[in-house]
């Protein structure tokens, strides 16, 4: 199984990830994790992530692109994975497709999360409470959602194209959330 998990910053992609990739029995692979993991440990990677990451921006794709590969590459990954935060823009969709032709499979579904805007704010504003991460500032939030916007956002309708595209509304409890994926993606798995 070869997903991807889309939504807006804030749109709770990270904590469903868990609960689907589990689910499949294949990880989550969360690039934005990775990066802070990068940081916190002070290697090279983390201090070119850190850069962009604090200031709302994108990490370049070849920076990204490079280490999604790797991790993929990575024996856990072999029967499939979870991408979460990943392809973020037109560029890293196409290395994407590449890397998974060369291991002979396919993507199976892209899944996006579908929140409203005030509740996303909302709850970015609690996060920043919470876990106290550097880019959950105000200024840096909407910076985000912007650049998602601009950037991220068209990939919705190049999958939508593929007919792979699964459109998944977020909002209420976590559980009901993780339901509504579960169904939408055993339906796919049915037809
Ligand atoms: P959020 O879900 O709030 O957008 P993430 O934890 O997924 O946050 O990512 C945090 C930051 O890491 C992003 O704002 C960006 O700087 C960087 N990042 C994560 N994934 C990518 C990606 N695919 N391409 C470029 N930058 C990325």
């Amino acid at each position: 199984m070869r997903l991807i998990l889309m939504g807006p910053p804030g749109a709770g992609k990270g904590t469903q990830a868990k609960f689907v990739a589990e689910h499949f029995g294949i990880p989550a692979i969360s690039t934005g994790d990775i990066f802070r993991a990068n940081v916190s440990e002070g290697t090279e990677l983390g201090l070119e992530a850190k850069r962009y990451m604090d200031a709302g921006e994108y990490v370049p794709d070849e920076v990204t692109n490079h280490m999604v590969r790797n991790r993929i590459d990575e024996q856990d990954a072999e029967p499939g994975f979870l991408l979460d935060g990943y392809p973020r823009t037109l560029a890293q969709v196409e290395e994407l497709d590449g890397m998974i032709r060369f291991t002979g499979h396919r993507l199976d579904s892209v899944v996006v999360l579908t929140v409203d805007e005030d509740e996303i704010v909302a709850r970015l504003l609690q996060r920043a409470q919470v876990e106290g991460r550097a880019d959950d500032t105000e200024d840096v939030i909407r910076r985000r959602q912007e650049i998602y916007a601009e950037q991220t956002e068209p990939l919705i309708g190049v999958y939508r194209d593929r007919g792979i595209l699964v459109e998944v509304d977020g909002m209420g409890e976590v559980s009901d959330v993780t339901q509504r994926i579960f169904d939408a993606l055993d339906q796919i798995a049915q037809s």
